[in-house]
């Protein structure tokens, strides 16, 4: 549900907004509101593949281990699967990404195509959060299985227990949110994602918030922050 005191956008988004953060930052869930208020389209590379596990694809069977050991799917099975999606129809008032791009090829690559879309220039919004604060996070994240909604236990649960107030799929732990598994998604992130943001940080293209406040307070800033931004 839409934070009533949220500004809502004078303007269409037009750029592709990219989420950066460590697992467990809240990108997914700052990326999904925000995408919902712009009306353009979420892209959610950790969700696309969840899909596909489902699904029982091939993709599917190649991503799972990796996921769940924590690691990074192959660039070019990430690239293709993003490249074929941003030339739909309906990404061209813009996007936002999250979960992409997580590594210096990815983002060069997306740079490219980027290039061949009749955007303005993307912009990457870093969210911090520390550490020890993201391991508790995510050890108290659930997430519906059917619609990726993501619940927190103490904070935000459903209203009737383990069923998604969105769709009415089963809430469950992500597999990969087991502490062993985020300690290394963590440690994944800091060789691996960290030059990303200092890909974006050269480019003048990234923006800093501070993750750890609570949802609506960051979904507040980025929205202002997005406001702004046009204006100039
Ligand atoms: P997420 O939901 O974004 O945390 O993604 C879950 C898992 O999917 C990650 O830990 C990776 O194994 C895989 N994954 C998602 N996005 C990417 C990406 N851009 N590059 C490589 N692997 C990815």
């Amino acid at each position: 549900m839409a934070n009533p005191g949220l500004p809502v956008p004078a303007h269409p988004l037009l750029r592709a907004l990219i989420l950066l953060g460590a697992p467990g930052a809240g990108k997914g869930t700052q990326a999904k509101e925000v995408a919902r208020i712009y009306d353009v389209p979420h892209l959610s590379t950790g969700d696309m593949f969840r899909e596909h596990v489902a699904r029982g694809t091939e993709l599917g069977s190649r991503a799972k281990p990796i996921m769940e050991s924590g690691k990074l799917v192959p660039d070019e099975i990430v690239l293709g699967m993003v490249e074929e999606r941003v030339a739909r129809k309906d990404c061209a008032a813009g996007f936002v990404l999250d979960g992409f791009p997580r590594t210096l090829p990815q983002a060069e690559r997306l740079e490219e195509i980027l290039g061949r879309l009749p955007l303005r220039r993307a912009l990457a919004v870093n969210l911090l959060v520390d550490e020890e604060a993201i391991v508790r996070r995510i050890a108290s994240r659930r997430t519906c299985k059917s619609c990726g909604a993501i619940y927190s236990a103490g904070a935000k649960m459903p209203r009737v227990e383990a069923v998604c107030d969105a769709c009415g799929g089963p809430i469950v732990q992500r597999p990969d949110d087991r502490e062993d598994v985020v300690r290394q998604r963590l440690a994944t992130y800091n060789e691996q994602t960290r030059p990303v943001v200092e890909f974006y940080r050269r480019r003048s293209q990234l923006l800093e918030l501070d993750g750890s406040k609570d949802i609506a307070a960051v979904q507040h800033e980025l929205l202002a922050l997005l406001a702004r931004l046009h204006q100039q």
